[in-house]
């Protein structure tokens, strides 16, 4: 609103015009008249009391609007809880699971940890109204992960979780919104974008939070129960190689006797002595070597002690494109919880390089050096560290590799022993063979062909494969074995 003084020169007195900012005349008062009739005229003319009246409101309205955004943002941060999580955090994925393992509950009616049947109307009239508008998860991203079967062959897993956007939820009674946001930037050594999710709910259901969170897990560790997970490495991060592989079952694998339960009990000493290293400042870590030819089961053994004790594995490939000595270092330093560092063919390693650079090819970066800091650097007091690393050729591993300190434990595995040929021929024939007498036949048969200590396990498993069921079969083609005869 504008004021504009004016004389009229016609009727001899002074006026005010009052303006709109359209340029409209609102009102004229006359400033001749005595001041206390110039309230009165002001009050009196409609057309500024109207004017002033939109102003007041304007002025209300911008007032009331800071005040609703003051309070809004006040109640908010009064009532409302939210927690952020970054796609780093190990909290992040199970997240994503459980939500799409609760979309999958409320299609079904099943909740997503316990399996049963959740029974809304027992909770009463408000709960079941509750659930009956609950609003549902709309918004997913597909997500696939090419994984093999126990034959071998490739399969590829599908599954939904919620795509990037806000998602609101219903846990028991409380609500939460759940916010998956995806930044432009990108994870330089993982070459994944940079996310995060944010849930947030009233203040007074906050412990529901923890509840999810811990729902979560719950919910992984239940769908690995059974299973190891493998994890290699990309970056400087450890991601699980497909899908959870089943736990190989300790007796699976036939040692020399009492050598597998020799390296278990010590594998679980070393597990359950944490503060006891810890007490003393001693790394909270342990090294073992597995030697000896090829195929007599050292690979299997470790998968199935990782079975065994419930440990995951994370396949340390030196080699990999790419990766460095800090890089190497960071990784044995970050290991996944109980989680077992697995170097295969730790001699192979180095001469594979070595051929690789020639043709140029390796793009690995790692030295021998490196991989020694990496072994003797920071270890986590958590998680502290196990190796294990494998070899056929001991005698072409450097000194300085299986050092003790490196290396606390160098165990020989070598070819099938009586006993373990035995063993194997059970594992095959127990039903068929009851007197054990075909047994007594195949060993008589393998003296003879000096097989004993002379055959790979893996040799003698594929000779009872040939023929499963078939006792004669496999006496009469012992000595094909002879061809695979190998020293020690
Ligand atoms: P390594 O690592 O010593 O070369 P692997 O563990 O890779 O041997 O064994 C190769 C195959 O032979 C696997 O399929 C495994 O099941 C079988 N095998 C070898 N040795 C044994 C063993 N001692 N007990 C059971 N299976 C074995």
């Amino acid at each position: 609103m504008y004021t504009f003084p004016s004389l009229n020169s016609t009727s001899m007195t002074t006026k005010l015009w009052i303006w709109s900012r359209s340029s409209r005349i609102i009102c004229s008062l006359s400033l001749d008249a005595p001041p206390g009739s110039l309230f009165e005229q002001l009050t009196g003319n409609p057309f500024f009391t109207a004017g002033f009246g939109l102003a007041a409101i304007a002025a209300a309205a911008r007032f009331g609007q800071k005040a609703l955004k003051y309070g809004v943002e006040g109640l908010r941060r009064r009532m409302l809880v939210d927690i952020t999580i970054t796609h780093k955090n190990e909290h992040y994925q199970p997240l994503l699971h459980w939500m799409s393992a609760y979309h999958k509950a409320q299609s079904t009616g099943l909740d997503p940890v316990s399996n049963s049947i959740v029974n809304h109307e027992s909770r009463g009239l408000i709960s079941s109204l509750i659930s009956k508008f609950t609003p549902r998860l709309h918004h997913f991203q597909l997500e696939s992960e090419k994984v093999n079967r126990p034959d071998g062959s490739p399969i590829t897993h599908f599954s939904l979780v919620p795509g990037p956007g806000r998602h609101l939820l219903r846990y028991g009674s409380a609500f939460m919104l759940v916010d998956r946001q995806r930044e432009k930037s990108f994870d330089l050594t993982s070459g994944t974008p940079f996310e995060t999710v944010t849930l947030t709910t009233l203040y007074s259901h906050r412990h529901i939070i923890e509840e999810i969170v811990l729902d979560a897990h719950k919910l992984l560790s239940q769908k690995h129960e059974g299973k190891t997970i493998i994890y290699t490495s990309q970056g400087v991060n450890w991601h699980s190689f497909g899908q959870p592989k089943r736990k190989r079952p300790f007796d699976s694998v036939v040692l020399e006797k009492g050598l597998k339960e020799q390296i278990l009990e010590n594998v679980r000493d070393f597990l359950e002595t944490r503060t006891w290293y810890l007490d003393r400042g001693i790394p909270y870590r342990r090294g073992y070597l597995l030697f000896g030819p090829p195929g007599t089961g050292k690979t299997s053994f470790i998968q199935a002690l990782a079975g065994e004790l419930d440990l995951n594995i994370a396949i340390l490939n030196v080699n990999e494109r790419g990766l460095t000595d800090d890089r190497l270092n960071v990784l044995l330093s970050t290991l996944p919880e109980r989680t077992i560092a697995l170097l295969e063919d730790a001699d192979a390693a180095w001469i594979n390089r070595k051929k690789a650079d020639e043709h140029g090819y390796s793009g690995a970066t790692v030295t021998f050096s490196g991989l020694l800091n990496a072994l003797d650097g920071a270890v986590s007091a958590e998680g502290g560290r196990l190796v294990f690393m494998t070899t056929n050729h001991i005698d072409r591993l450097d000194e300085a590799l299986i050092r003790p300190g490196r290396v606390d434990m160098q165990i020989y595995i070598g070819n099938a022993t009586e006993w373990q040929i035995e063993q194997l021929w059970d594992r095959f024939y127990a039903e068929f063979d009851a007197d054990g007498s075909g047994r007594k036949r195949f060993v008589e048969r393998a003296r003879q062909l000096q097989l004993i200590d002379n055959v790979s396990t893996a040799a003698l498993q594929g000779l009872f494969l040939h023929n499963k069921g078939d006792i004669e079969g496999a006496i009469s083609m012992a000595e094909g074995l002879v061809l695979t005869r190998q020293s020690r």
